[in-house]
């Protein structure tokens, strides 16, 4: 059973904690200022780390990041409802669609 996409911040910050939890893992980024988007060579504007697209991006990393951990992790968090890309060092995580707020 997949769940739909989260209906409101709190709920996808909650889903967020329940994969940390099932996962061990840290939140290594969240919400972001332009300035600090740019240091980490984000080039979208429609990054969901900005505080102005609502903070709906968490970066994950696990204890364990082995290519096992991490697919497992993306399984879960797409069953959780949310949008998610395996970026090798991290997983990016976010709780809206990606482009353009509605
Ligand atoms: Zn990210």
């Amino acid at each position: 059973m997949t769940l739909p996409p989260p209906d409101s911040y709190a709920c996808y910050k909650e889903r967020i904690r329940c994969l940390c939890a099932l996962h061990d893992c840290s939140i290594t980024s969240g919400i972001r200022t332009k300035k600090r988007s740019g240091l980490v060579g984000s080039t979208s504007s429609l990054s969901k780390h900005k505080g102005e697209m609502g903070g709906w991006a968490d970066d994950l990393v696990a204890d364990d990041m082995s290519d096992g951990k991490r697919k497992k992790l993306v399984r879960d968090a797409k069953t959780l409802g949310l949008y998610v890309e395996d970026e090798g060092d991290h997983v990016h995580v976010q709780g809206l669609p990606p482009g353009p707020l509605k």
